[in-house]
């Protein structure tokens, strides 16, 4: 017994790696893979401006939606991450960087921005009612704009089987690199942006394995899961967060700092802009 994989590519912009881009892609191609793509549309986070911008971006991503190789997401608006500690976040008892780009915000900002981007990939011919938060990180009025706004899956939550909140589908998400799990929609989040030949190959190694595949646009519309798909989810939630913990308190003790307050998230004033990329 095996989970449904979905694979999704992450920070998709005019200045990504192409090379690597390129790499992931046909090598997912080949294998008949047909990943989901999180386009940022209007990015302004620099560490994702990692090579010149090409000026057909947008064309290429028509043109591989339409033959029919990705499906696409809208990741967030301008991928800008801001450190928001102590907030009623989604995804914070896991562990995830307190970095979001709406989270905590008024529903009336989040919903202009969600908005605003939605209407860029409109205009770019990439119309799509499917969306990737940012660094895992959105709360309830995320959900309410995204609704608002006609989206109907979101690409994140630790779970094993999609699941509604808010009137919006969550097809969970809780890999990123490949791995076995034994039930349910399994997505592995790629930042292609950062793979090299070794993340390649476990890739390809992953692939040959011949896992079930599945694609975003497949398991979008899930039905509600049933009452042993809930109890599922909710244990592997749990578990998930326990062992999340136990990490965070390994790395505390072997850097000999407090387990609950990393390095990296005390160097941030709270309202210090990161351009830290997503986890
Ligand atoms: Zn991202």
């Amino acid at each position: 017994m095996s989970a449904r994989y979905i694979i999704r590519l992450d920070d998709i912009t005019p200045g990504m790696h192409w090379g690597k881009f390129w790499a992931t892609l046909s090598l997912l191609i080949k294998s008949k893979v047909r990943p989901l793509l999180g386009v940022v549309p209007d990015n302004h986070d620099p560490k994702l401006e990692v090579q010149p911008h090409r000026p057909d971006f947008w064309a290429v991503l028509r043109q591989l939606y339409k033959d029919g190789h990705v499906d696409i997401a809208q990741h967030g608006y301008q991928h800008t991450l801001w450190h928001r500690p102590g907030l009623p976040m989604i995804g914070r008892r896991f562990g995830f960087k307190e970095m979001s780009e709406f989270a905590g915000d008024t529903y009336a900002s989040q919903l202009r921005r969600i908005e605003a981007g939605s209407k860029i990939l409109e205009h770019q011919g990439l119309p799509t009612h499917y969306f990737m938060p940012p660094n895992h990180s959105f709360d309830m009025n995320t959900l309410r704009a995204l609704k608002t706004c006609g989206f109907t899956s979101v690409s994140d939550g630790i779970a094993l089987f999609p699941y509604q909140r808010a009137g919006v589908t969550l097809v969970p998400q809780q890999l990123w690199k490949p791995a076995w799990l034994p039930c349910g929609v399994a997505t592995i989040c790629l930042h292609t942006n950062e793979i090299g030949p070794f993340e390649l190959r476990n890739i390809r190694m992953f692939l040959r394995s011949r896992p079930a595949i599945t694609r975003f646009s497949s398991e979008a519309s899930a039905m509600p899961p049933s009452a042993p798909q809930r109890a599922l989810n909710g244990c592997f939630a749990a578990t998930y967060a326990g062992i999340r913990a136990s990490q965070r308190a390994y790395r505390g003790v072997a850097r000999g700092s407090r387990p609950a307050a990393s390095p990296e998230w005390k160097l941030l004033a709270p309202t210090e802009r990161s351009s830290q990329s997503c986890q």
